[in-house]
C-alpha cells in the first residue's frame, strides 16, 4: 500500500516566526518543506501532501486536516533562543511518534554534527515555545532542525540545506521502507 507523507511549514506569509536580519522562520520552513518533498516524489515515488508550493503555507488549521491518513505528518519550524549560543536538533510531539521524533532530529545531527536535545531530540509537544502543537495533538510532528537565532548554525544551514534536506528525506523514507526508485 502506498505510504502517505505529509510535510508542512510553520508559520506563514503573514506570520515570519523567529527573524535573524533577513532570514525568516516562515521562509526556511517553506524551502526545507519543498525540498524533502521533491526529494521523497522524485528517488522515492512517494505521495507526499503539503500545505503549498513554492510560497505557497496554509495557515495552521488547514494544515492540521492534512494529518489524518497520513503515515507521518512533519511541520518544519526553526528553533530560536535569547541566547545566540543555543543549539542543536529536537522534534516535539505527543509520546506516539517519540521514535519518529529521534528519527528525523537524528538524520539533521548526523549530516551537521549539532547535538541532540531533549531526550535523544525527542521532546513532548507540552515543552515547546510555539502556540502551535495542535498540529502535535493532531498527531502530527513538529520538527526544529536548528536555531535561526545562532548565527554559526543559520550561515551553516544556508551552505548545506540540500545535503541536510536529503539527509531528512533519506530517514523519512527509510522509516516507512520506501525503495529508490
Ligand atoms: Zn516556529
Amino acid at each position: 500500500m502506498s505510504k502517505i507523507i505529509v510535510l508542512t511549514a510553520g508559520h506563514s506569509n503573514t506570520d515570519p516566526g523567529a527573524v535573524n536580519g533577513s532570514d525568516r522562520e516562515a521562509d526556511l520552513a517553506q524551502d526545507m518543506r519543498n525540498i524533502v518533498a521533491s526529494i521523497l516524489r522524485d528517488d522515492y515515488g512517494l505521495t507526499v501532501k503539503t500545505d503549498g508550493t513554492g510560497k505557497g503555507n496554509m495557515p495552521l488549521r488547514e494544515a492540521v486536516k492534512l494529518i489524518r491518513g497520513s503515515d507521518v505528518a512533519v511541520e518544519f519550524h526553526t528553533n530560536a533562543a535569547a541566547s545566540k549560543a543555543a543549539t542543536g536538533v529536537e522534534a516535539l510531539s505527543t509520546p506516539k511518534n517519540k521514535r519518529w521524533c529521534q528519527v528525523l532530529s537524528r538524520a539533521v545531527a548526523d549530516a551537521t554534527g549539532w547535538k541532540l536535545r531533549g531526550d535523544g531530540g525527542f521532546k513532548p509537544d507540552n515543552a515547546g515555545q510555539h502556540s502551535r502543537l495542535a498540529y502535535a495533538q493532531a498527531g502530527g510532528i513538529v520538527f526544529e532542525p536548528f536555531f535561526i537565532s545562532n548565527d554559526a548554525d543559520l550561515k551553516f544551514f544556508k551552505e548545506r540545506k540540500w545535503a541536510i534536506c536529503r539527509a531528512i528525506a533519506t530517514a523519512i523514507a527509510m522509516e516507512v521502507g520506501a525503495a529508490r526508485v
